[in-house]
């Protein structure tokens, strides 16, 4: 038999339909292919029996025709996302071996879809970082190599694990979340699609909390088709969380093939930054010929505060970081350190129980907000993030149907090379996603291209609020002139 791990989603939905392999013969599959790449560290726990017992679920109802749009495709999920009855930690000590007894609204749905659930993967804690170098459980290794070297290349964060094992053929998805890129500068780094969905599409209920105004769920693929498989599962309006929009659910996966024709792709000047790799400008330049060649229309755009957003950013979501935080005081979840009285205590679990990022997130929050600096900072900070909203909102007025743009400024790097003392030059990786968290806009990660060491390059599509389906469209475009990427296997 073929590997089934090689098949993309829509494949292996196509194969189980056509009952070429059963739901329970994809999931050892990829259960055998977890456990020969422990190696990479993509998994912080794999939950075998489950999967097996889901799997064979889902063969029964694919058996009585019963079976949903995901009926036995295997994935792995964030360890973000509360899962009932499996350890979810969002991969800090503070969470211990908490253990949720409800499912987050995104997961839930994919499992009422037929999803089968292969194990939580790793992430940043909290999802604070941008190379999964802040996990608890130690960093994640990226599937790729420079060519001719064997040094470890992070595969960029938060959701590095969701990444990893999605390009290294561990899982035919993954869920992520994105509070200012973690979703699509991961996919980037390891030659997969990501796509972060507008603000309000997916559910937040049940995820864990980094910066709410911000955090967005969405899927990890191998394909453009796969995301919008995922996310169609993954989206809806959700009464449990007040900022899920009650708008239908479109079938994105229509979307894909469909003709871009006519559309107009905005080039931000903006984005053209200092010091930026002449691969970079090569491969964004490229891209846009793509999507001309496919009947498109250029047009140069101006978004005049982009350089406000990266410190508008690290100023709003420290401070939601420190508020939502404040609840691991080791009284409701999983750690806790004893102390002399309950304020000693508080500080013993919390000092044990965080992290070294982590911590500075909370002590900037904790500034930013209080009483003298609030106006300051704060507040400044958010009108500056109206700001850079309505840049947006006036070049999609003019009649800009998407933007394209690089989606990191770099290529993967190496564990250890940019987690020193100073936490800004990793800040620095999220400048051209920060942008559409502040903005609450759509953005899609896609394969474009390799650099000269042989990583992958990828461009960003950034879309009008709940228009994922152009971006969808545009992806493809991409997608069908760029090829898809696929590491040399050399952990196994
Ligand atoms: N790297 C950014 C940060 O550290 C974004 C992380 C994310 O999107 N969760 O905050």
């Amino acid at each position: 038999m073929t590997d089934l791990t090689a098949l993309t989603l829509a494949e292996a939905r196509d194969g189980l339909a056509a009952k070429t392999f059963s739901a329970l013969e994809l999931t050892d599959a990829h259960l055998a292919a977890m456990e020969a790449a422990r190696v990479l560290n993509a998994y912080v726990l794999e939950t075998p029996d489950r999967a097996r017992a889901m799997a064979q679920a889902a063969d029964a109802r694919i058996a009585n025709g019963e079976g949903g749009p995901l009926a036995g495709i295997p994935i792995g999920v964030k360890d973000l996302f509360a899962t009932e009855g499996v350890r979810t930690t969002a991969c800090s000590k503070i969470l211990d071996d908490f253990v949720p007894r409800y499912e987050s609204t995104v997961t839930a749905q994919l499992w009422r879809d037929g999803a089968v659930l292969l194990g939580k993967l790793n992430n940043d804690e909290f999802a604070m970082g941008s190379s999964n170098e802040t996990s608890c459980f130690g960093p994640v290794i990226n599937p790729w190599r420079r060519s001719g070297s064997d040094a470890k290349l992070v595969p960029g964060g938060s959701s590095g694990g969701s990444a990893a094992a999605v390009a290294a053929h561990l899982c035919l998805g993954a869920t992520g979340t994105d509070t200012g890129g973690s979703i699509r500068q991961p996919a980037a780094f390891t030659g997969i699609v990501g796509i972060k969905p507008t603000y309000g599409r997916c559910s937040r209920w049940g995820i864990v909390a980094f910066a709410s105004s911000l955090d967005q769920a969405g899927p990890f693929a191998r394909t453009v088709r796969d995301a919008a498989i995922l996310l169609r599962s993954m989206a809806g309006h959700d009464p449990k969380d007040t900022t899920s929009v009650d708008r239908p659910v479109p079938d994105y996966e229509a979307a894909v093939g469909r003709s871009v024709k006519g559309m107009r792709i905005g080039i931000p000047k903006e984005y053209r930054i200092d010091g930026m790799p002449a691969e970079i400008e090569k491969l964004w330049a490229q891209g846009a010929e793509w999507l001309k060649a496919a009947g498109a229309e250029l047009v140069e755009i101006s978004l005049p505060h982009t350089t406000s957003a990266l410190p508008t950013y690290y100023i709003v979501a420290p401070a939601e970081a420190s508020s939502n935080l404040a609840r691991y005081d080791g009284v409701r979840y999983g750690l806790r350190v004893p102390g002399d009285n309950i304020v000693e205590m508080y500080e013993n679990t919390r000092a044990a129980g965080f992290g070294p990022e982590v911590r500075r997130r909370v002590m900037i929050g904790t500034y930013v907000l209080s009483a003298g600096y609030y106006d300051a900072y704060y507040l400044r900070a958010q009108k500056v993030r109206t700001l850079i909203k309505q840049d947006f909102e006036n070049v999609f007025a003019a009649g800009v149907d998407a933007v394209l743009t690089p989606a990191t400024p770099s290529a993967a790097f190496g564990i250890g090379e940019k987690a020193g003392a100073d936490p800004v030059e990793m800040y620095l990786n999220d400048v051209f996603t920060v942008t559409v968290n502040m903005a609450g806009l759509p953005g899609l990660a896609v394969p474009a291209g390799t650099d000269a060491q042989g990583l992958p390059l990828a461009l960003q599509l950034i879309g009008r609020p709940f228009e994922e389906e152009t971006l969808f469209s545009l992806g493809e475009t991409i997608e069908q002139a760029a090829g898809r990427l696929t590491p040399a296997r050399w952990w196994a």
